[in-house]
């Protein structure tokens, strides 16, 4: 992949020193893991704009999942046709929020070209790429909201402290260059009381170490960020907010992670 690289401190303790993680690579992205903290994330991150044109996320997904199934044809089919453990979740995800948050303002940060949150809220999104956030923009004004077109950090900004009610980040922490500046902006967004639901592919699952580079939660270049259970608790309190994981009894077997950040 050409593309300009641009070297990472450690996005959880501003660390410059950090350790390769042994045959977690590939096409000379490197996942490494913080000397200090132990955080895990990829040692360099794609220029802005190659991640808003031609790294686009959806394309990306493709060409990975293609990729896979070239390399271990019979184990990425087995997987495939294994990912029903995922579907009985999966339908309901959006709705997590509701969990949390009964009405009001809520965001969909990355939200794509399309409006996903449940009915019953006002909604509102980010988006990265600029067509996909028009599209976004025209279904929420429907509805009484808006998405606006800008990086996570500059979009959570347009909007005034303490404007939603709940934020959804599904799929989107683990792109992100700076997930705690992100946080503690979110956390600044949102009303006392108001909640986060964060779903992130999960580094502590047992399905790493067995499938190693080969997990469908590896994808150079595009995730930034390896997060466990660990590491998200410590990133969610460094942003001041109160870490509550809602897949408990599958926390080593769920390739995500599924868990609420409220603003205390
Ligand atoms: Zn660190």
């Amino acid at each position: 992949m050409d593309c300009e690289r641009i070297a990472r401190n450690c996005p959880q303790c501003g660390s410059a020193h950090h350790s390769a993680v042994p045959g977690y690579g590939r096409d000379g992205w490197t996942t490494v893991a913080c000397d200090d903290c132990d955080f895990v994330f990829l040692s360099h991150a794609p220029r802005y704009e190659a991640l808003s044109e031609t790294l686009a996320w959806s394309k990306q997904f493709a060409i990975e999942k293609k990729a896979r199934r070239q390399r271990s044809p019979v184990v990425s089919w087995i997987d495939e046709k294994t990912r029903w453990r995922l579907h009985i979740a999966r339908e309901n995800e959006w709705d997590y929020i509701a969990e949390k948050v009964p009405q009001g303002r809520v965001l969909d940060v990355g939200c794509g070209a399309m409006n996903r949150v449940p009915d019953r809220f006002v909604p509102y999104g980010i988006e990265i790429e600029k067509a996909a956030a028009e599209v976004a923009d025209s279904l929420m004004r429907e509805r009484g909201g808006a998405a606006v077109h800008a990086p996570a950090i500059e979009g959570l900004g347009s909007f005034e402290d303490a404007w939603f009610d709940g934020i959804i980040m599904r799929s989107y922490l683990e792109h992100e260059a700076a997930p705690l500046d992100v946080l503690r902006v979110a956390a600044r967004k949102l009303r006392k009381g108001g909640a986060i639901y964060v779903k992130v592919p999960n580094y502590g699952t047992i399905n790493r170490v067995v499938r190693g580079v080969e997990w469908c939660g590896f994808r150079f270049p595009d995730h930034l960020n390896y997060f466990d259970l660990g590491s998200m608790k410590r990133m969610a309190a460094a942003a001041g907010l109160d870490f509550e994981l809602r897949n408990t009894f599958t926390r080593y077997t769920n390739d995500n992670m599924h868990v609420f950040l409220t603003r205390p």
